[in-house]
Parts: structure tokens; sequence; C-alpha cells
């Protein structure tokens, strides 16, 4: 009789995958102390290591043990494009073979990189390419703060200062992850949660629960109507979140000091860009520390929408501000590099 051995190797652990608290448990199963834990996320969130190898605070023969039952994934550049407004637009290949996009937005001395919570969306709005992809899946933890990581190794010395959830993705839709990134990029990589925004397409019960989850960062809100009945044409996902229980998760949602809602409004020709659809935007906002990004329609192949003329635009605004609204009329930044959501990306100010 002739016996077949089969070696089986073990999948080797990413050691990005783990939280801070994680990693100090496994390492102490590996029988390291927790400050070699503490070390390790040193080099990778804040000296660009992108291997064991890299961490050469580390004995030679200890990352050669390490390496034996771990790595650490990185994502890869697929595709770098620059706008002429200066906005950067990097494609990120994960391990799935899936990618996602991030856009860099350079503002004075400011550098927001605007990341993506998911690989497509499901929420399809009808104004925004993300949406026509659908949802691919939803991205980890260490799969959304990597892509901070990566553009600070790609602009360094230069540093991400701000960070917005904007890219593809509902960020509310993949809570739980998306919770762990947030505390993961306030701790390890040490940006003000001052500095850090979620926008979200408006599903209430993550606005409800995010406060009690999360870091306290600041809300935006895509908003982009008055009605319920133009909301729901434009953006599905308003058929289970109404405006009036929107708007008053926002008016209980607790804001660091001096800070206000963004709530973002893209305007549409013929379709919420009127003037009584102003004056009910000033009444809806009325009693909620907010501000408004009015952004005109970028038109992209394909889309059914256009771009109201800019004598609308600025009386639209004209009426907010009237009303002692906040309101800011917002170029679609990278608007020749087709950034990432489409629209959203208007500049933080
Ligand atoms: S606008 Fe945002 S929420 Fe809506 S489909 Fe696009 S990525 Fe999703």
């Amino acid at each position: 009789m002739v016996l077949l051995y089969k070696t089986i190797s073990m999948p080797k652990t990413n050691l990005k995958a783990f939280s801070g608290q994680e990693l100090e448990s496994l390492f102490r199963e590996w029988d390291l102390p927790a400050f070699r834990a503490r070390q390790f996320l040193h080099w990778i969130y804040e000296r660009h290591a992108v291997s064991i190898e890299g961490i050469t605070e580390f004995s030679k023969d200890l990352r050669e043990k390490l390496a034996e039952k771990a790595y650490v994934s990185n994502l890869a550049l697929l595709e770098k494009r620059i706008a002429d407004d200066g906005t950067e637009k990097f494609l990120f290949g994960l391990e799935d073979g899936e990618s996602v996009e991030s856009v860099l937005i350079p503002d004075d001395n400011r550098l927001t990189l605007c990341i993506s919570s998911q690989v497509g969306c499901a929420m399809r709005c009808r104004f925004c390419i993300t949406g026509k992809l659908g949802l691919r899946r939803n991205l980890r933890a260490f799969e959304i703060v990597d892509q901070i990581i990566s553009a600070n190794r790609l602009i360094s010395p230069r540093r991400i200062t701000n960070v917005v959830l904007m890219g593809m993705g509902e960020p509310l839709a993949n809570f739980d992850e998306v919770v762990q990134a947030l505390w993961r990029i306030r701790e390890h990589l040490k940006i003000s949660k001052r500095r850090i925004t979620l926008s979200t397409a408006g599903i209430v019960a993550g606005i409800r629960e995010l406060p009690e989850r999360a870091p306290r960062i600041n809300l935006a809100i895509s908003l982009n109507a008055t009605t319920d009945a133009v909301r729901q044409r434009i953006m599905p996902v308003a058929k289970a979140n109404p405006i009036t229980a929107l708007l008053d998760a926002c008016r209980r949602f607790p804001l660091q000091r001096g800070r206000r809602i963004t709530f973002e409004y893209v305007l549409l020709k013929g379709v919420n860009d009127t003037s009584e659809d102003a004056k009910r935007l000033t009444a809806l906002l009325k009693g909620i520390p907010a501000k408004v990004n009015l952004i005109p329609f970028n038109p992209h192949e394909g889309s059914e929408f256009q771009r109201p003329d800019d004598e609308r635009v600025f009386s639209f605004q004209a009426i907010l501000m009237a009303g002692n609204l906040t309101a800011f009329v917002r170029k679609s930044k990278g608007a020749d590099i087709l950034a990432a959501c489409g629209q959203l990306k208007a500049g933080y100010r």
C-alpha cells in the first residue's frame, strides 16, 4: 500500500486586519510583549513600513519568526490621475482583485483625502456614477484605513490632514467596519476628530447610533431635495428614511463645540433647483446648526440630469443666505477626472 502525504500550509495572518487591542492579544498568544504590538502599529501607521521585514526596530530573528506565520497586506496603486484643479485620484487594488478610489483634495494648507467605505454602492442615487455599479462588497476596516496609509506614503513627506468618508459607498451601510476604521484613524493615524467627516445619504438608524459607537466626528448629509417625493425619485434610500425623521436625527446629533452639520445639495436643473425649493430648504433646516454646500450637477456620459445655469445657482444661494443660512456654491472637485462619487467631492473649507 502506498501512503500519500500532503503538506497543508496554514494561511498566514494579516497583521493589519487587527485593532490595537486585538494585536496585543495575538502577540501575547505568540509570547510577545504588548510593546511589540505598539511598535508594530507605529511602523505601519506612521513610518510607512509595508512588510514585517521593513520593521527594522525588530531584530532579524523576530522578523523571520513573525514572517513565518504572518504578513502585512497593502493596497496596490493601480492608477493615479491628476485633475487641472490639483485634485488627485488614486485607484487602489484590493487583495481579492476588487478596486476602490480615493481622492486627494489639496486646499490652502489642508490635504483632505476622500475615502471609500464599500466597493460600489447599493444606494443607487440617480445622479451618481458609483450608484450605477451596485454594491460589490463592504470594505474591511483595515482596507478603509489603508487608503490613508497608502496616500500618506505616496505624498510623503506631506501628510493627510483631513479625512472625509464620501467616496464610493454608503458608510452607514457598512457600520461596524466603518466604526472600527474611525477609531483607528483617530488613534493610530492621530487625525483629530474635528478633521474627520462622515457623509451619509441619510440612513436615520445609523445617524442615531453613530455617536454611541464612534469617536465624535463631523457629519455631512447628502440631502438633495426638499420634499420626500423628489428625494425618493432621485435617492431610493429616502423611501425608508423620510426627510422629517432624517432632520430629527440631525437635530439630536451631538456636535463638537462650534461645529455644524453640512448639508450637501446637488442642484439638478428643473428637479430640485426652484426658488420654492430654496425657501423650503431654509425652513427645513431651521434650528439645526447647519451649512449648505450647493453643488451644481456635473453631467457625465449617459446622465439623465442637467446642470442649472449660474443665475439659478446663485439665486438659490441668495435665498438661503437671506434666510440666515450659511451656503456655499462648490465646484465638483476633480470634475475632469470623474472623481469617485462624481458629484460630492466638493471642496471642504
Ligand atoms: S451618492 Fe454616495 S450614497 Fe449615493 S449612490 Fe453614490 S456613492 Fe452611493
